[in-house]
Formats: C-alpha cells, structure tokens, sequence
C-alpha cells in the first residue's frame, strides 16, 4: 500500500475518503505446469491488464504516482512476502487521498491486494460443470454518456449489483445485460460469449461492454490455436436464447458456462463442447505449457 508491504489489518484509510472515486485492475497469476497443483507463478497478461489501469486513470482523473515497471515490481513483492505457491488473484486500486479534492485531486492511494482464489478450470474439475442459470437483467447496462463501461470504475458496479441482487432473488445464478438499444452487452462482472453453428460469436465494444482482456485472448486464440470462428458483432436477445452454447470470459469467470437463460436451456449438452474445448486449452495457456502463448506470461 502507497509504496509498502503491509499486512491487510494495517492498511488503515480515513472514513472520510471519496470511495466512489475508485478505479481498479483484475489480474491473475497461476501456477507454471499445472493450474491445480503448487509451484511458482506467471502473471497473464500483465501488460495488457495494466495498460487499462492508466486508461480508467485517464477517464477518470486519476494521476498514478508509480510507474507501470514499479507496480510490476510491488505485484512481485507482495506476491513473494505472501509465500504464495497457489493462483492469486490481484486487484490493484488507486483512489483520490481524502481531502486532497475530490474531482481533481491531486494524491491518491495505491493498494495492491492479493489473494487467493479456486479456479474453475484444469483436469476434471468439477466446479467448471457446475450448472449455472442465467436470466436477461431488467435493468440495463449503463451506457457510454452517463457512466463508460470501458473505464474500470468501482462505480460502474453499482449497476452490477442491482442485476446480480435482481437474478438471485429471482432464484437465478446469475445476470445478462442488455445495452440501452436493447442488444446483448454484457454479465455483471464478465464478458459474453455464445455458440452458433461452430462459430463464437461475441458483442461488440459499442454495445457497452468492459474492453474484457480475456475476450481480446479469446478473439485470437480461438481462431489462430483452435480454428474456430468468431465474429465480434451485435447479439439479439433471441440469438441468446438459441445458441448452442453460451458461456461468460473473464479474469474472475475464467470460462463460465451458462446451462440456461430464463429457463430456456441452451444446446444439448452441458457443458457444450466447443466452450469445454475452449477451456481445457486456455487452462494450458496459463499454465505455460503452450509454448508460443508464453508470451501472454509474466514470470512472478
Ligand atoms: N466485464 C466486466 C463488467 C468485468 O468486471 C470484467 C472483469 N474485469 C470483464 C468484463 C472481463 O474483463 P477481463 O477479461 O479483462 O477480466
């Protein structure tokens, strides 16, 4: 925290801090070899992931006081004082110091968080075949002249909370957005993707989706490892509710299967092969064993 490795209980800030300022990262590193076993970590694409942190900071006014070599650096501190041998989860976030003016401050606070977390992917598991139903949210994405999604804001989550409240007490697992034009855009925390005739198709970044680094990997992965198609274009909500296959990208979601939207279950078999194939091959992409994809790795 703001140039120190500190333990969690003494990362201390006042009450008084504007807390709905904030920007944040979403990163992780997994085990080398095998994603479910111990070892030493890479980080997956650290570039990509930090070079959205300084995007949301110009969105948002948010001048960072270290350089993205130094948060390089503090990630691999904090990682290695941890002892870590398991894959982490790394948040990093950066907020206006309280009293120091709010919309145009000019001293922030840099907290790099570390935790671990249970992938869903890798041999057998059996978390990734979990069934998982989802429901089209009534409220809307926020969209790009209020609110931009592409900036990672905490504030932005505001929105995501109301939709995921809305599906669990509606007894669902989780929620899709559509945008204000009524397309697919997004989940509440994860980009989407669905299934149609072989293809994967995915929402384009104007229909009010989070620039998903993982959907970026995907869009070429998927056709240069896999020989799959995709196609980045608009997504009816009827598209959704016949696809094949449908799942969510993302850092925290990895690849989440989706059984189900609004009870119409999607293909017939769960989960599809064409997003367990996606799976099983991104999870030897993290785990380093695709040798030209080592580049998409930051050695802890
Ligand atoms: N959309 C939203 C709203 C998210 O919070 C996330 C998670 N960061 C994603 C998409 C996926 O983005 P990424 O692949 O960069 O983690």
């Amino acid at each position: 925290m703001n140039g120190e490795v500190i333990r969690t209980e003494e990362a201390l800030v006042s009450v008084m801090e504007p807390i709905y300022l904030g920007i944040f990262e979403g990163i992780k590193a997994y085990v080398e070899g095998d994603i479910l076993g111990e070892g030493r970590l890479n980080i997956f694409q650290w570039k990509p992931h930090i070079d959205r942190l300084w995007r949301s900071a110009a969105v948002c006014g948010i001048k960072i006081p270290y350089t993205k070599e130094e948060l390089l650096e503090t990630t691999r501190e904090t990682i290695r004082a941890n002892g870590f041998r398991t894959n982490v989860y790394i948040q990093p976030r950066i907020w206006p110091k309280a009293g120091t003016g709010r919309y145009l401050a000019e001293e922030f606070h840099v907290v790099i968080p570390v935790w671990r977390f249970e992938t869903r992917l890798g041999r057998d598991n059996p978390r990734f075949s979990q069934e998982r139903r989802f429901m089209v949210s009534s409220w809307r994405r926020i969209s790009s002249d209020a609110l931009p999604p592409q900036a990672k804001a905490w504030a932005n989550y505001a929105n995501s909370g109301l939709a995921a409240r809305e599906a669990r007490r509606l007894g669902y697992d989780g929620a899709i957005f559509l945008d204000r034009r009524g397309f697919v855009s997004e989940g509440t925390g994860a980009c989407l993707m669905i299934v149609r005739d072989g293809k994967v198709i995915t929402p384009p970044v104007t229909a009010s989706i989070l620039e998903s680094i993982t959907r970026g990997t995907f869009l070429r992965m998927l056709p240069e490892d896999l020989g799959i198609p995709v196609e980045v274009r608009d997504i009816t909500r009827v598209e959704l509710y016949a696809s094949d296959e449908a799942f969510l990208c993302g850092t925290g979601a990895e690849v989440t299967p989706i059984t189900s939207v609004e009870d119409i279950p999607l293909g017939e078999e769960y989960p599809g092969p064409i997003t367990r194939r996606i799976a099983e091959y991104y999870a030897e992409v993290l785990a380093g064993n695709v040798e030209k994809r080592r580049g998409w790795l930051t050695p802890v």
